[in-house]
């Protein structure tokens, strides 16, 4: 492993439009050397196809890429975003989840378009429309759509009305325990890190006792410096984390176009990233040499 140099800047989480980002691969890459970044994670929802297109693009970028994707998982009724970073991609048990995952989504989006064709505008080829061939199809895409139909302005408006998890149209899509997933991630050789747990915005949080049950089964680290987490979550979470003595990391969850987060606006230290790579079962790929 090659040490980072001292000012390093390290985003760990964000999204291409192999899931819900608007950026091809690519694109994320070079908005990354914009965005004055060194190394960047792509982690988009469920699925590595964005992988060998911005791995191709870090000798132009010169940016490095930590491979990665985010794991739709479940607590209960919740739903729980847990990061998989540097996991072996044909590891089969992890990518038969994934593959299921993806599946449950695509008929989870189809049911809900049904349920809104009865009272607006839009039809599954409108979101079709919006989606790359191959994508892990999520209510992003669809709000796309009802963009384009002209039902709603943006995202954020689709997401505070008609696919709001308590509007009557939200269906749920099947997801793993999220102790099972943390499992399925350290079997495939990956580095499982809780994504934004602390995010008010998005319903309950997960309780401290269920991290430090995830901890003992595997979790390395906890995302703590996310858009999401106000003051007093970051202070919870940085104090978890230094009790069970898991990683602490940090990064934008950048979607492009489709979200207001700026690559770079939250950011890892250089020592987490070289324990996640050592934990790894797969290399950062550098646009550098030793
Ligand atoms: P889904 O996974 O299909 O249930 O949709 C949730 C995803 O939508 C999250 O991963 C976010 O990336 C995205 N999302 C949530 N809220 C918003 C919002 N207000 N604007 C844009 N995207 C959002
Ligand atoms: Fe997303
Ligand atoms: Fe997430
Ligand atoms: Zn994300």
């Amino acid at each position: 492993m090659q040490p980072y140099p001292v000012h390093v800047r390290i985003d760990l989480h964000t999204h291409s439009h192999a899931s819900d980002g608007t950026d091809a691969p690519a694109e994320l890459m070079a908005a990354a050397a914009r965005a004055g970044l060194d190394v960047v994670a792509l982690t988009d929802h469920d699925t590595t196809r964005g992988w060998d297109e911005a791995t191709a693009a870090v000798p132009t970028t010169g940016v490095a890429l930590v491979r990665g994707l985010e794991l739709s998982c479940r607590w209960g009724p919740m739903s729980v975003h847990l990061l998989s970073y540097l996991h072996d991609p044909h590891e089969p048990a992890l990518r038969a989840e994934t593959d299921a995952i993806r599946e449950a989504r695509l008929s989870r989006a189809r049911h809900m378009v049904d349920l809104i064709a009865a009272d607006h505008p839009l039809t599954w080829d409108d979101v079709l429309a919006q989606t790359e061939p191959g994508t892990t199809v999520g209510r992003p895409h669809v709000a796309d759509a009802l963009v384009a139909k002209g039902v709603v302005a943006d995202r954020s408006a689709a997401f505070t009305s008609i696919l709001s998890a308590r509007s009557p149209y939200y269906v749920p899509h099947h997801a793993p325990d999220v102790l099972r997933a943390v499992g399925l991630v350290r079997a495939a050789g990956g580095v499982p890190v809780l994504a934004h747990p602390g995010a008010l915005t998005r319903g309950r949080i997960l309780p401290d006792d269920v991290v430090r049950e995830l901890a003992a089964a595997g979790l390395a680290g906890i995302e703590v410096d996310h858009r999401d987490h106000d003051a007093e979550q970051r202070a919870r979470l940085g104090a978890l984390a230094a009790e069970l003595g898991l990683l602490v990391t940090g990064a934008s969850d950048y979607h492009g176009e489709g979200k207001p987060n700026l690559l770079g606006e939250g950011t890892t230290s250089r020592e987490a990233l070289a324990a996640i790579e050592d934990a790894g079962a797969i290399e950062v790929v550098r646009p550098w040499r030793a």
